[in-house]
């Protein structure tokens, strides 16, 4: 495919911006389309048994099939197959009903079989896209299935390169889009929903640092009013959003500069250079035929039927889009609070399942913000060790009274640390629950009176006019109390014993 007609209008349109070339002479329109790559979430590889797991030991996963030894086959992994499919059904795609199965041959020491087996001919999704908002609609050109190469490690101390064949045949889907962006900014919202989107239907983990999804950026730029697409380059392999925007724009600023500079642009494969932001030229873009594609003559074709690519499709939980319409349409959430919700799975569920046994959405929003996104902090486990039935058992305890709020947060905190500890054994083993009963009141009465008595000074100054003093008796109350006892009730009786105090 070379130049696509864009359907869209320029609503959002960047135009690149003059301040970065002060002598420019016209108005550049930045032209993007995405090749992302998204590892999908089997248990094993595309073509063989070994394991599809991240960080175990060099060349562990790996068998003679993965490694491309003599007198091994392929054996074609159906959960892979279904996984593309429902990456395909969430991005709106058509779902091609004879699939098949192409070698992409170049060498590197990466690529045991000295080709990739992907597909060019009959790709398992065509056409499809996704809404970013304000009115811009971002198509896709095609999804197709592939196995992922092996990875390079480059050892500056021992000036040697070893390689690693663990992520060798691990499947991907890569989505190719229409050259429909017209900004980074508009790219990374793009690339962004994708991410989101596959996540939520269980097809990719999404880790970034991890290589699991992985961006290339094709960037042109025209004349503002144009429609004829300029020259492009590809960076790839950007694993960040951060850096999707950084190389988007500094693709187009040498774009122009070169234009401007009476230069000719090559299309040409760059890399991107983390520590300037920058990217560097890698090599003279290869064209189709380089690659002398052709059907693997060891993989049959694969025909799937309109039953299981329904069912596939109905196995697919509510997307996120449609959640955040209805965190903010029903819930009554602003957006903010419904991306922040929306911004890791297991707490969009566990937000609903909060919800879902009862809570009033803003206790759960509450509780959410408050107490749950704060002790996951950035860390990359997504795990969360509170479930929303004991959540809500706390919330029901808090407005019956029975817990104080800061133990509420204590138990939460130590679920979440995840010691095994219940949550019944938790209050109990640390007396949370308030008690008021006589014998809990006369044990007040006495703590209290012990507190003043061993601060006479803080006694002065209270009795002296500073009404602040009653927050340091309720902290050493405390001490002893540990929330066991409502603070209206605590602060009630240091004042009434106050009243008293040497009378
Ligand atoms: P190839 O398969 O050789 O990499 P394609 O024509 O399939 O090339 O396009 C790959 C990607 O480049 C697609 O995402 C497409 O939208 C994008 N693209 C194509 N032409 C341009 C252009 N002039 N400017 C920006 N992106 C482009
Ligand atoms: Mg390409
Ligand atoms: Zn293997």
């Amino acid at each position: 495919m070379t130049a696509h007609s864009t359907a869209n209008t320029d609503t959002r349109a960047n135009v690149a911006s003059a301040t970065h070339a002060p002598a420019q002479k016209t108005a550049y329109t930045t032209v993007v389309g995405l090749e992302i790559h998204a590892e999908l979430l089997t248990n094993t590889k595309l073509f063989c048994g070994c394991p599809n797991t991240f960080g175990s030991g060099e060349n562990a996963n790996t068998c003679p099939g993965c490694l491309g030894l003599p007198g091994t086959l392929p054996a074609l992994n159906r959960a892979a197959v279904e996984l593309a499919i429902k990456g395909g059904c969430a991005l709106g795609c058509d779902i091609t009903r004879t699939t098949g199965w192409d070698r992409k041959s170049y060498f590197y020491a990466d690529l045991p079989n000295g080709y990739q087996i992907t597909q060019m001919y009959a790709p398992i999704c065509t056409g499809g896209g996704l809404d970013i908002g304000g009115g811009r609609f971002i198509r896709l050109h095609h999804i197709h299935l592939e196995e992922d190469a092996g990875k390079l490690i480059h050892d500056n101390a021992r000036n040697t390169t070893r390689i690693d064949f663990n992520r060798a045949g691990v499947p991907l889907i890569e989505i190719v889009t229409m050259p429909d962006m017209r900004s980074a900014e508009e790219a990374v919202a793009f690339a962004e929903q994708v991410r989101q989107t596959l996540v939520y239907a269980g097809v990719c983990d999404g880790r970034m640092e991890q290589g699991r999804f992985r961006v290339d950026a094709n960037v042109s730029v025209m004349p503002v009013g144009s429609e004829k697409l300029g020259v492009r380059s590809e960076v790839k392999n950007l694993n960040s959003f951060r850096f999707v925007a950084q190389a988007i724009e500094s693709e187009a600023r040498r774009h122009i500069r070169t234009i401007e500079e009476g230069g000719e642009l090559r299309q040409e494969t760059r890399r991107f250079i983390e520590s300037s932001g920058e990217t560097e030229a890698m090599r003279e873009k290869e064209d189709a035929v380089d690659y002398r594609y052709f059907p693997d003559s060891d993989i049959p074709l694969l025909t799937l039927d309109d039953g299981h690519i329904d069912s596939l499709r109905a196995s697919l939980p509510e997307p996120p889009g449609a959640r955040k319409a209805r965190y903010v349409g029903e819930h009554g959430m602003t957006e903010t609070d419904a991306d922040t919700i929306l911004s890791r799975k297991t707490v969009a569920d566990f937000y609903d399942g909060v919800v879902a046994l009862g809570a009033e959405p803003r206790e759960a929003l509450g509780i959410v913000r408050g107490e749950i996104l704060r002790h996951m902090g950035d860390t990359e486990n997504d795990a969360i060790g509170v479930s929303p039935k004991d959540a809500v058992k706390l919330l029901r305890m808090g407005a019956a009274g029975e817990i104080s709020a800061a133990n509420m947060k204590k138990a939460v905190a130590m679920l979440m640390r995840g010691s095994g500890a219940t949550l019944d054994g938790i209050v109990k083993a640390e007396n949370m629950l308030i008690r008021e009963d006589t014998e809990a009141l006369a044990a007040l009465t006495a703590l209290v009176g012990d507190v003043l008595a061993a601060n006479p000074a803080a006694v002065a100054s209270y009795k002296a006019g500073e009404a602040k003093v009653l927050g340091y008796f309720m902290g050493q109350c405390n001490k002893t109390l540990k929330g066991a006892v409502q603070p209206q009730t605590l602060q009630n009786e240091i004042k009434a014993q106050l009243e008293k105090w040497g009378t």
